[in-house]
């Protein structure tokens, strides 16, 4: 890297692909393996165990989530083994906690058990009532799947285990955001997760290409915050930004555009970092974004090949035109590294359509309700 990079680290979350395996295919997914059937080996959990004890650049608290594919599709045992292994090579370094992002259809009590034995925190992807999930979240017949992520939730409930909901937000839920809010209502999760639905791989964003898409998101968000006043259901974007403000650490650091604040491991242990979405994706001149494997002796986690170091430095660019442009800065940190090479076609880019929605209308509701708070 060069000597203007930005710094290494505080390495704060893992997110590790058991497989890439997913048993839907989701009219938005941006997944290139997610028909191929494979597992990580008990061998990458061990190496990247050690690799992570010994890098120096662990923060004081260390998530590491299981996601990218469907989790679940992967054994249980594994699963058992995996966190027994890295609770054993990084418990006495860090405060460790797991976490699984899970479409929910193959929960079972077995997989309770798991959650509870490792207390992971239980993210469930589901977008809204079945007239809204059934539309983009279906297997590959074509079938919708809400009705089997709901008797997945179900079995949640029956064992105790709390869980949060991340949302794909889509043009759908926006013509029914009164749908939407009453199911979530209903539904009680833990915290609330929204993602607009973005340009991804081969995806290409129904919502960002309509004209007013910033208006409607931001009158969608306003509906959410009443909903999060008068539930007390958190919802994860409004956190961050309240969490941010109050703590004055400003500008926020930004795990998808600084280096080694986030570890990303697929099924055979190549790791990169930045935005999830990178790994997976092939572009030799980056050399697939990835700057080695957690099963060769010889890499190391601050040494990159000359592929990532053009990486690194190319989203570094784009990080200091956010910074010296965007008036959102601060409370962004400069954007995802892989919406900016989906929607502009280069990293050394600053503003996106997912921004727009992600940060500008997040921060602009949110300032405006803690205004309009605080004025009454
Ligand atoms: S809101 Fe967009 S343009 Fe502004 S800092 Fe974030 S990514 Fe950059």
């Amino acid at each position: 890297m060069s000597d203007d990079a930005a710094p290494l680290g505080p390495l704060r979350q893992v997110i590790l692909q058991a497989t890439s395996f997913c048993n839907l295919d989701c009219t938005y997914c941006y997944l290139p393996d997610r028909a191929t059937r494979n597992l990580m080996s008990d061998a990458v959990v061990a190496a990247l165990g050690q690799r992570l004890r010994d890098c120096g650049l662990l923060a004081d608290e260390l998530e590491v989530r299981w996601h990218a594919g469907e989790p679940l599709t992967a054994p249980v045992a594994f699963y058992r083994r995996a966190c027994r292994e890295l609770s054993a090579a990084l418990a006495d370094r860090v405060a460790l906690r797991f976490s699984v992002q899970t479409n929910a259809t193959p929960i079972s009590d077995a997989w309770c058990e798991l959650f509870a034995e490792f207390d992971f925190d239980v993210g469930v992807s589901i977008d809204g009532p079945a007239s809204i999930h059934d539309a983009y979240r279906r297997t590959r017949r074509g079938s919708g799947t809400h009705a089997r992520a709901m008797a997945g939730i179900e079995r949640l409930r029956a064992a105790g285990h709390p869980f949060s909901t991340i949302s794909v937000v889509t043009d759908a839920t926006l013509c029914r955001q009164d749908e939407f809010i009453a199911f979530l209502e209903d539904l009680r999760p833990a915290s609330i997760g929204l993602n607009p639905e973005e340009t991804e791989g081969h995806h290409r964003s129904g919502l960002l290409q309509q004209v007013d898409f910033r208006d409607r998101y931001t009158e969608f968000l306003r509906a959410m915050w009443r909903l999060e006043a008068r539930t007390g259901i958190p919802v994860r974007e409004f956190s961050r930004v309240r969490v941010a403000l109050r703590s004055g650490m400003l500008p926020v650091r930004n795990v998808q555009i600084e280096p080694l604040c986030l570890l990303n491991v697929d099924v055979a242990g190549n790791m990169s970092t930045y935005s999830p979405e990178l790994l997976g994706w092939k572009d030799a001149t980056f050399d697939d974004y990835i700057f080695g494997n957690a099963l060769d002796p010889a890499v190391s986690l601050s040494t990159w090949p000359p592929g990532f170091s053009r990486l690194a430095e190319e989203i570094e660019r784009g990080r200091t035109l956010c910074r010296d442009r965007c008036p959102y800065f601060k409370l962004c940190g400069g954007g995802a590294a892989a919406n900016k090479w989906a929607e502009n076609g280069t990293f050394a880019s600053a503003e996106t359509g997912a921004c727009r929605l992600n940060t500008m209308a997040v921060v602009d509701v949110v300032l405006a309700e803690l205004e309009a708070g605080s004025r009454r």
